[in-house]
């Protein structure tokens, strides 16, 4: 058996204590004689497996009592629609462009009412986080909506935007639990959980208990519905058991490692690596503005479409996989997420290094 430093953007890496225990789990979970897979979602082991993930993400988060937790399924992308759908009682919302997810979420929601851009950095191919701090934000908007990590251009919000009090509806899909967060700036929080924590296809949404709506102002199908997960504790119809069971072992995974706070440290170091190699390098450089830049995906190109497409193949010889860039920016992407050990990011420096050596004329 041979593990790699897989630094794909999504799906991607896994703490590897997590995916030796749930191996072990396979066949027989807890004396349950089945695999998780295969047992009811309304058996007494699956219930708590799910009340404890949802208990341990709280925790982790230290999410506040009036903040609902639901897993839904159908991709981050589903929730482009749900989130109008669920939080529109004007027919007007505020999106803030800064990538390809953001003006996706913004497309789906121009279908169901009136959406203003509030702020864009498309002008430089996404690659900063517009000035937030004081934008015209409509009196009767009934949300303003960031991609708070874009996970293509290697950017990030250090500073949440001033909603000027509206809610804050955040696409946390490739930051979260990345560092602490306070849950209380939020109106809603959703995540898809195959960047930082666990298999594709599930999305953990957290809601503020006041904008769980049952009045709707669009046919809304009833899974499309907040609601209905939050009346049935994520069990209104058949979950993505699997998806829980393990997003529940990272929760605890991350609780052992020391919590968010430790994460952060973990991800600063990590990133600090890479960044300080790239600001050193002759060779290679990030083109994300330095005070936006993602402790996630970091962004790198030698400007040189040939030598990129040279580093990615060669980087194959060093376990190091998937590092190409998204295809709308090219170059070089890292994502080093959570389970990203640092001797990940150290081999890619020691790569790079070589690389430089070899190929800066
Ligand atoms: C990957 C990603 C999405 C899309 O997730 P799907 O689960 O493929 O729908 C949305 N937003 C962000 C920030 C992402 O990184």
């Amino acid at each position: 058996m041979k593990r790699v430093f897989n630094f794909s953007a999504g799906p991607a890496v896994l703490p590897e204590e997590v995916l030796k225990e749930a191996s072990e789990e396979m066949l027989d979970y807890q004396g349950s004689g089945m695999s998780v897979m295969e047992m009811s979602h309304r058996s007494k082991y699956f219930e708590n497996i799910l009340n404890d993930a949802i208990a341990d993400l709280r925790d982790v988060m230290n999410i506040p009592d009036n903040y609902k937790v639901i897993f839904v399924q159908g991709g981050a992308s589903l929730q482009f629609a749900a989130v109008p759908m669920n939080l529109m009682k004007n027919k007007k919302a505020d999106y803030i462009l800064t990538g390809q997810f953001s003006t996706k979420a913004y497309k789906e929601a121009c279908m169901f009412g009136d959406i203003k851009v509030l702020a864009s950095s498309k002008d430089k191919n996404f690659t900063y986080i517009p000035d937030c701090s004081d934008l015209d934000v409509r009196d009767d908007a009934d949300y303003v909506y960031i991609c708070e990590n874009n996970t293509i251009y290697g950017t990030k919000f250090k500073e949440l935007p001033n909603t000027k009090g509206k809610p804050l509806v955040s696409d946390q899909s490739s930051c979260f639990l990345s560092e602490p967060v306070d849950v209380s700036k939020y109106g809603v929080i959703y995540a898809g959980v195959q960047k930082n924590v666990g298999p594709a296809g599930l999305v953990i949404l957290i809601i503020r208990e006041d904008l769980i709506s049952d009045n709707f102002q669009f046919i809304t199908p009833t899974m499309l519905k907040w609601k209905t997960q939050v009346d049935n504790n994520s069990l209104y119809n058949t979950p993505n058991s699997y998806a829980i069971y393990i997003c529940g072992k990272v929760f605890k995974w991350i609780k052992k490692m020391g919590g968010l706070e430790q994460m952060k440290k973990r991800n600063l170091e990590k990133a600090k690596i890479l960044y300080d190699y790239l600001d050193n390098s002759k060779l290679f450089k990030c083109n994300v503005c330095k005070k936006d830049r993602s402790m996630m995906n970091v962004c790198f190109t030698t400007n040189n479409e040939e030598l990129d497409a040279l580093f990615v193949n060669e980087a194959k010889n060093y376990d190091i996989v998937n590092i190409k860039g998204h295809r709308s920016v090219g170059g070089m992407r890292a994502s080093i997420y959570n389970a990203m050990p640092i001797e990940g990011v150290k081999r890619l420096v020691e790569f790079m290094e070589k690389f430089e050596r070899e190929h800066n004329l």
